[in-house]
């Protein structure tokens, strides 16, 4: 039987709670369910303020919107990252200036920050591939020194934490998606803004509300609601925040299961190590969450061949991001400078499937084929 790469995990009570929301009458955002979410988050995350977003995508244009990033404005960001890292200062005129991925990780090699800032540099965004803490210190420590603003991109990271403090509450702001790949799911599509910077939140409760003061007005703080700013639509429906709610509840649950997927792969495909073959690397400052398990081939030929090898053994494993800076539509705007390390990750990472769901027995049924492909078994 085919292994998927992934497949979306039912708790078994989303369809309760969005009944309960259809029932309520109350459909739009803002309602009990998104209030409930973002509680849970604030206290979880020992947060200020969390507010559930349409997806991480605009939970990342809500970020660069509220720190009215303008044309010319620089941001430092990775190559190896999903397009909307990008695109969310990209919209805003920003230059984009891409930071490589180093020997050890796929995550940006945060020592190369310092370098990279100019006059015009006003933002750090951090990714935290596969849920895997990059280098905050030396994050935090270049944006401070260089006054900066850190948007940390914790799409991927929910549950990951850097020395102890959960990821995404390290910058100013963080975006977490909710997507149906993600480790939990607001119904498909989904996304938080997490906010700790107090001075931020008024202004991010307005922007997501189509430049409105609507959710002051509900708290009784001003009499009437006007178009005060600008703004968007980033506010999801109740249906998607009872969904959520649902996968939230169930969240330790998930995350166990998940994070002993991956200890059971980092585990027996050691023997992989002795042939040049890299597993995650997890300093000692990061956990991981669970959230994806990868090897790093040699070359790309092997990557190939590796893939082709689990498709005809009905496994589903996948390679990951083509690198921004060499992208079509960035090739042309990046600086010229080679991140060989960003395409050394493109060319040879692959994923092998991780789901709550996984069974066991599946499982060692992937683990056994990587270690025939390399001749271990
Ligand atoms: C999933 C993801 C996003 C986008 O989240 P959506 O909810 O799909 O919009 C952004 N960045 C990273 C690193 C992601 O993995």
């Amino acid at each position: 039987m085919l292994i998927p790469f992934n497949k979306p995990y039912f708790v078994g009570t989303e369809t309760r709670y969005i009944e309960e929301a259809v029932r309520s009458g109350k459909l739009s955002g803002d309602g009990m369910f998104t209030r409930r979410c973002e509680e849970w988050v604030q206290a979880k995350l020992e947060v200020p303020r969390a507010l559930l977003t349409t997806s991480g995508t605009d939970a990342l244009e809500l970020a660069a919107l509220l720190l009215d990033i303008e044309p010319g404005d620089e941001v430092l960001l990775p190559s190896f990252t999903f397009s909307s890292t990008a695109t969310a200062f990209a919209l805003r005129g920003a230059r984009l200036v891409f930071v490589d991925s180093s020997a050890s990780s796929p995550a940006f090699d945060a020592t190369q920050l310092a370098s990279l800032v100019t006059a015009r540099t006003r933002a750090i965004a951090p990714v935290h591939y596969g849920g895997v803490a990059c280098d905050m210190a030396t994050v935090l420590e270049v944006a401070k020194r260089y006054h900066l603003t850190v948007v940390e991109d914790a799409a991927q990271a929910l549950g990951g934490s850097f020395n102890g403090q959960p990821l995404g509450t390290l910058g100013a702001l963080g975006a977490f998606s909710f997507h149906e790949t993600k480790n939990v799911t607001a119904g498909g599509e989904g996304g938080m803004l997490v906010i700790s910077d107090p001075t931020l939140i008024k202004r991010a409760e307005i922007l997501r509300e189509k430049g409105t003061n609507r959710a002051a007005f509900f708290r009784g703080e001003v009499a009437k609601y006007n178009w005060v700013d600008v703004g968007s639509s980033f506010l999801p429906a109740e249906i998607n925040a009872a969904f959520l709610w649902a996968q939230l509840e169930q969240l330790d649950v998930i995350q166990q299961r998940r994070q002993a997927i991956w200890t059971r792969y980092f585990e027996e495909l050691q023997p992989l190590l002795a042939l040049g073959i890299s597993l995650p690397d997890i300093p000692s400052y990061t956990t991981q969450n669970g959230h994806l398990f990868y090897v790093v081939c040699r070359n790309s030929n092997e990557q190939t061949a590796l893939i082709a090898y689990l498709k005809s053994e009905s496994i589903t494993a996948i390679f990951h991001y083509q690198p921004l800076h060499s992208s079509p539509y960035y090739a042309s705007r990046h600086d010229g400078r080679e991140l060989t390390w960003a395409t050394h990750y493109a060319n040879c990472l692959v994923r092998l499937p991780l789901y709550t769901e996984l069974e066991v027995s599946q499982q060692q049924r992937i683990i056994r084929a990587v270690l025939r492909f390399y001749q271990r078994l």
